[in-house]
């Protein structure tokens, strides 16, 4: 009997999610593919302690060929297909998959399609976000971040002139939500640690400045949350620049739409996302900020046999607005996803999705955190610090992760931070490209 063929186009929080629901919910006559430009998922949440080498980055990715060796004889078989979706044929039921050694395009055909393709980082019109600023999104963008750092630091002492060591010395984040706020208090932790390491530079030379064009920080938080990572990072000396629009970024720093501005060799956009552009690609109705427009169960109207979730779809909320772009959500999301599919591949009715976020959390670095709790309580010092880390030690997808990250947490108590500058990540160097095969590596060379 041919078996029901169900295509998961991304391997994140909300691809990762369905996926697990469906090995649980299916039966053997489905066949699921999961589809995804890396061999591995990222835990987003860990990054900004990557950035600070409070965790190695080996451990917040957990491999994807893994998925299928879950699988148990009557559930659905689960295979993985390295590559990235380029084109659909919606009608035709099949998506084109580039892979990233060969860039060859094989063809997938699906019964059911499922797009949870995530966001890219926005450059929100600002000029020289791409060439100057660094972004924290993937792996590879934490840790070129601290390379950039401790670059800094290493340049900055040893030049005489002052108003060049100013610059290096000045760390600017635009972009004070979850990203931004977390990122300041773990370099400003990582900053603390190592500088005496640097003969010649004080901490009261350096400067951390987080920019944010709201009136204060964690901008969709009631603003006490936003006052009080305010409070805590301003007493470790961050500068905080609030209602201010970056206008560009460019080589010397960056400049306020008024016109000021600020010296820095370091610049980090934290300030926008916008969902995946595939959206678009496949000609899929899309809403204004870009998110593939789906119904309350998730499927895509006018698109049969497709669904989407996660920060690439608008999921409209009961009483209006669409859901925030949240790992959280696209957890939730994912699950009820799956039971729709097996719903509906079974003739059953669907259901809408509805969920209350169960709460936020801001992590500050050396110890402390600002938590929104279920019924909008707040919870703020090493209580909150302590639930952050329970919650998201909890939420890593093995236990292999969790081992390491506890292990990262409890050497960072034991032992100073090290400064070491390990300029090995390169892009271009660790490209699949260069596994091309030879006879291709040749005849390009000619
Ligand atoms: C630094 C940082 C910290 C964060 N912290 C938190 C937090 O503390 N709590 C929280 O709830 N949320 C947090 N988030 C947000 C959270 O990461 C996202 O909401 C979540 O990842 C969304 O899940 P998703 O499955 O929609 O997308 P993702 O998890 O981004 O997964 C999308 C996947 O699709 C793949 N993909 C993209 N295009 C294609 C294509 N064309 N073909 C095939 N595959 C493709 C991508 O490579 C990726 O693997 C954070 C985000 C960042 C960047």
């Amino acid at each position: 009997m041919q078996k029901h063929s169900i295509v998961i186009v991304g391997g994140g929080f909300g691809g990762l999610a369905t996926l697990h629901e469906l090995q649980r919910q299916g039966t053997s006559d489905i066949q699921i593919t999961l589809v995804n430009p890396a061999n591995f998922t990222l835990f987003t949440p860990m990054l900004p302690e990557v950035a600070s080498g409070s965790i190695e980055a080996r451990h917040i990715v957990q491999p994807l060929r893994s998925a299928d060796s879950a699988t148990k004889a009557d559930r659905p078989s689960t295979a993985f297909e390295l590559g990235e979706v380029v084109t659909a044929d919606l009608e035709g039921r099949s998506i084109s998959v580039r892979h990233p050694v060969t860039h060859d395009v094989k063809a997938l055909e699906y019964d059911e399609l499922v797009l949870a393709v995530g966001a890219t980082d926005s450059t929100m019109g600002v000029s020289g976000v791409k060439e100057y600023a660094i972004p924290l999104k993937t792996i590879a963008d934490a840790q070129i971040l601290r390379e950039r750092v401790v670059a800094a630091l290493e340049v900055a002492t040893r030049t005489p002139d002052p108003v060049e060591r100013d610059r290096l010395l000045r760390f600017a984040i635009v972009g004070g939500n979850f990203t931004g706020v977390e990122l300041a208090g773990e370099l400003q932790a990582f900053l603390e640690k190592v500088i005496h390491y640097y003969p010649g530079i004080s901490l009261s030379q350096i400067e951390l400045v987080v920019l944010d064009s709201g009136e204060h920080l964690l901008g969709h938080l009631p603003s006490k949350f936003g006052k009080y990572a305010a409070s805590v990072l301003r007493k470790r000396g961050a500068k905080l620049l609030l209602k201010q629009d970056v206008g560009a970024i460019d080589a010397a720093g960056l400049i306020l739409k008024d016109g000021t501005r600020i010296s820095s060799a370091t610049v980090i956009w934290a300030a926008g996302e916008q969902p995946s552009a595939l959206a678009g690609a496949l000609g899929l109705k899309t809403s204004k900020h870009g998110a593939i427009e789906v119904a309350a169960d998730m499927s895509v109207p006018g698109a049969a046999h497709v669904w989407a979730l996660g920060d690439c779809a608008a999921i409209p909320r009961p009483h209006g607005g669409t859901y925030a772009p949240l790992a959280q959500n696209a957890i939730r999301e994912g699950a009820l996803l799956a039971r729709n599919i097996v719903a509906s591949i079974e003739g059953k009715p669907t259901s809408n999705f509805r969920y209350r976020e169960r709460g936020q959390m801001a992590s500050l670095g050396n110890r402390k955190a600002v938590a929104l709790l279920p019924g909008g309580h707040m919870i703020t010092g090493m209580a909150a610090w302590l639930a952050w880390r329970a919650y998201y030690l909890g939420r890593l997808p093995s236990l292999q992760l969790k081992t390491r990250v506890s292990i990262d947490w409890a050497l960072g108590t034991l032992f100073r931070s090290g400064a070491s500058r390990l300029p090995m990540v390169d892009r271009d160097a660790t490209s699949f490209d260069s596994y091309l095969p030879a006879k291709e590596t040749h005849a390009a060379d000619r």
